[in-house]
C-alpha cells in the first residue's frame, strides 16, 4: 500500500517538473517566434529608398538579437530556479519519507522490545514463587530476569536521553572521573550478563576525563552491547583503552558480520538499522549508535567504524585535548 501510494506521488512529481520545464521550453519557443515575426513586420516596412535604410535594418536587427538574448537569459534563470527548486523539494520528501519508515520500524521493534523483558521476567518470578527450585536454578532464573532488566534499563536510557537530547532538555554538566574505572565496571557488569561470552581487554589504568559520567556510560555499554549482539557467540570481542600525548582512545572491536562501506555513516542516524525489520533477527532501536554519536561529539570527541580483520568491525572513539 505504501509503495503504491509512494509510487504515486513520484510519477507526479516526475509530471509535473517534465510539465513545467516543456512549458518554459514552449514558452521560449513562442516568444522567439513572435519576436522574428515582429522584425519581419518592421523590415517589410522599411523602404529601400529611404536613406536611413542600412542604419533602421541595423536597428531592428540589434533589438530583435537583444529581445532573444533576454528571453534566452530569462528562461535559463527560470529553468535553473525550477530545478534547483525540484532537487530540494525531492530531497527533503526522501529524508522525511526515510524517517518516517524509520521510525514505523522503531514504533515495531520498541513494543518488542519492552514487551520481551517484561513477559521474561514476569514468567521467571511466577516461577520462583510458585516451584520449590534447587539453588542452582534459582541463580539461573535470578541471573536470567537481572540480564532482561538491564536490558530494559539501558532501552529506557537510550529513549529518555533521545528525547531530551531531541527537545533540547539536557544540559551536560562536565566533571572529572575515572574513565578506566567506568569501562572496568561495564566489562564486569557484561562479563556477568554474559558469562559463555570471551571479552578480552586492555585497559590503561588511571585514564582520567572531564565530562558527564552517565553519559560517557551510555557510550561504552552501546558499543559492548552491539558487539555482543552482532557477532556470533563463539567469537570474542576486544574492548581497548589507551591514552597517549592526553589523547584518549576506546575501542571496541569485534568479528561479526562487519558494516558495508555504503552504510558506515548512516549507521549514526536516529533509528537507522541495517537491513529490513521482518528479515532482521537481531532485535534493536536504532538508537544506541545516534546517542553515542550525539554524546561523543558534544564532549569535543569523534566516533567512527573501520573494517576488522578478517571480518567484523571496530569502533573507535577519539578524545583530542
Ligand atoms: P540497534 O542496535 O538498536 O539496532 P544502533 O544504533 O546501536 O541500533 O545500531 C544501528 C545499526 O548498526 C544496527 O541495527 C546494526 O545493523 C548496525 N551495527 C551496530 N553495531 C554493529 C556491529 N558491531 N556489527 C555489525 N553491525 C552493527
Amino acid at each position: 500500500m505504501k509503495s503504491r501510494k509512494l509510487a504515486v506521488i513520484t510519477l507526479v512529481y516526475w509530471f509535473l517538473l517534465l510539465y513545467i520545464v516543456a512549458a518554459l521550453v514552449w514558452w521560449f519557443i513562442s516568444l522567439e517566434k513572435q519576436n522574428r515575426q515582429m522584425s519581419t513586420y518592421k523590415l517589410q516596412e522599411l523602404k529601400l529608398d529611404d536613406v536611413l535604410f542600412e542604419q533602421k535594418f541595423y536597428k531592428i536587427e540589434d533589438e530583435r538579437k537583444r529581445k532573444t538574448g533576454q528571453y534566452i537569459g530569462e528562461g535559463v534563470t527560470f529553468l535553473a530556479l525550477i530545478l534547483i527548486g525540484a532537487v530540494f523539494v525531492y530531497r527533503a520528501t526522501r529524508r522525511q519519507l526515510r524517517l518516517s519508515i524509520q521510525q514505523q520500524n522503531f514504533m515495531m521493534a520498541i513494543t518488542h522490545e519492552l514487551k520481551t523483558p517484561i513477559a521474561i521476567t514476569l514468567l521467571n518470578l511466577e516461577t520462583l514463587q510458585k516451584r520449590k527450585l534447587e539453588e542452582s536454578q534459582q541463580q539461573k532464573l535470578i541471573s536470567n530476569t537481572m540480564q532482561e532488566a538491564n536490558r530494559l534499563n539501558l532501552l529506557c536510557n537510550n529513549i529518555l536521553l533521545a528525547s531530551q537530547l531531541d527537545a533540547g532538555a539536557y544540559k551536560l554538566t562536565k566533571t572529572e572521573f575515572n574513565l578506566s574505572e567506568v569501562v572496568d565496571e561495564s566489562l564486569a557488569d557484561f562479563r556477568s550478563r554474559f558469562p559463555n561470552r570471551t571479552i578480552d581487554n586492555s585497559v590503561a589504568e588511571q585514564v582520567y576525563f572531564v565530562g558527564e559520567e552517565l553519559l560517557l556510560q551510555i557510550v561504552v555499554n552501546n558499543l559492548l552491547e552491539n558487539a555482543l549482539k552482532y557477532t556470533p557467540k563463539d567469537k570474542p570481542i576486544l574492548v581497548e583503552l589507551s591514552e597517549v600525548n592526553r589523547h584518549i582512545c576506546f575501542k571496541v572491536s569485534d568479528n561479526g558480520a562487519g558494516i558495508p562501506d555504503n552504510e558506515k555513516e548512516k549507521i549514526f542516524e536516529k533509528f537507522y538499522r541495517i537491513g529490513n525489520e521482518s528479515t532482521r533477527n537481531a532485535k534493536g532501536t536504532g538508537l544506541g549508535l545516534y546517542l553515542c554519536k550525539r554524546i561523543v561529539q558534544d564532549h569535543g570527541g569523534e566516533i567512527f567504524v573501520k573494517h576488522n580483520h578478517p571480518e567484523g568491525s571496530i569502533f573507535t572513539v577519539l578524545f583530542k585535548s
